[in-house]
C-alpha cells in the first residue's frame, strides 16, 4: 500500500467513501482472460478487418456466407473456454461489500457473471453470446444448441420454430439497443454517486453518454483504461495501469 501512488490512493477514497457505485465496463476488462477487443493493436478487427462484417446487421441478414463465417467464429470463440481475471473478482469484492450496486457492461462474454457477480446486477448493454435470437420470431435458445448443430453439420442453422435467421443475442451493428436494458443502465448512472469506468475506450453510444449522466448529476468518475478516452477532461481520477493490477487496489 506505501507506493500506492496519489492518483490511486485518490481513487481509493472515492471508492471506500462511496454509498452507490456504478461499474460500466468493455472490452479491456476482458483481455486479461484472453478475449480480444475489437480495434486494439491486436484487435479482432485490427487483424482481419473483414471480420467486422460479421458484427454488421446488414451483411448478416444479406449474405449466407458472412452468416457461415460467423457460426464458425462463434463455435472457436475464447470465451467459451475464459477464466475471470482479478478485474472481474475486484468488482465482485466490491459488490460484497454493499456499495456497488450495478456493472453495466459492453461485454458479451458473461465473465462478470461467472466472476460472480450477482446476474440481476449486470446489465448488458450490448447483449450477450450465451444465447441466441431469433431475427425472425424472436425465440431465444442456448447458444449451445445452435453450436451442437453448426458442429454436426448445418453450417448456417436456421430458427427450430420458424426457420428464421439466428444470431447471437447481441447487438450488431445496426440493430437498436435494447430499450428496458438502456433504462436500466441510465438509472445506474443518474443513482451513483461514484462511477467506475474500467477497460471501455468510452467512443461507443449510449455507452459513452452514460458518464455524461454521472457527471450531470454530480457523480465521481474514475476512468481506468490503457489508453485516453474523450472522458478523461471530466473524470476525477485517471488510471492507466492494468485493470487487474490496479482494480483490486480499490476493493
Ligand atoms: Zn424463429
Amino acid at each position: 500500500m506505501e507506493r500506492m501512488n496519489a492518483d490511486l490512493r485518490r481513487a481509493r477514497d472515492l471508492v471506500t467513501g462511496a454509498s452507490r457505485i456504478t461499474a460500466l465496463t468493455g472490452a479491456g476488462i476482458s483481455t486479461d482472460s484472453g478475449i480480444p477487443d475489437f480495434r486494439g493493436p491486436n484487435g479482432l478487427w485490427t487483424r482481419d478487418p473483414e471480420a467486422e462484417k460479421l458484427s454488421n446487421l446488414q451483411d448478416y441478414l444479406a449474405s449466407g456466407d458472412v452468416r457461415r463465417r460467423a457460426w464458425q467464429a462463434r463455435l472457436g470463440h475464447p470465451a467459451w473456454e475464459a477464466r475471470p481475471n482479478p478485474a472481474h473478482d475486484a468488482f465482485v469484492a466490491l459488490q460484497r461489500g454493499g456499495t456497488l450496486t450495478a456493472i453495466v457492461t459492453q461485454n458479451i462474454d458473461e465473465l462478470h457473471q461467472r466472476a460472480g457477480s450477482a446476474p440481476e446486477t449486470v446489465i448488458e448493454l450490448h447483449g450477450t453470446m450465451f444465447h441466441t435470437e431469433c431475427l425472425g420470431c424472436g425465440d431465444r435458445r442456448d447458444m449451445s444448441e445452435a453450436l451442437d448443430r453448426v458442429r454436426a453439420g448445418t453450417d448456417d442453422p436456421p430458427c427450430a420454430v420458424c426457420g428464421g435467421i439466428l444470431k447471437s443475442a447481441t447487438i450488431s451493428f445496426g440493430q437498436a439497443l435494447d430499450a428496458a436494458v438502456l433504462d436500466r443502465a441510465r438509472v445506474a448512472a443518474i443513482s451513483c454517486d461514484v462511477l467506475v469506468a474500467a477497460g471501455t475506450s468510452l467512443t461507443v453510444h449510449p455507452a459513452a453518454g452514460l458518464v455524461d449522466i454521472a457527471v450531470g448529476t454530480g457523480a465521481s468518475v474514475i476512468i481506468c483504461n490503457a489508453s485516453p478516452t474523450p472522458y478523461d477532461d471530466v473524470a476525477d481520477v485517471v488510471l492507466r495501469e492494468p485493470l487487474a493490477e490496479v482494480l483490486p487496489q480499490l476493493t
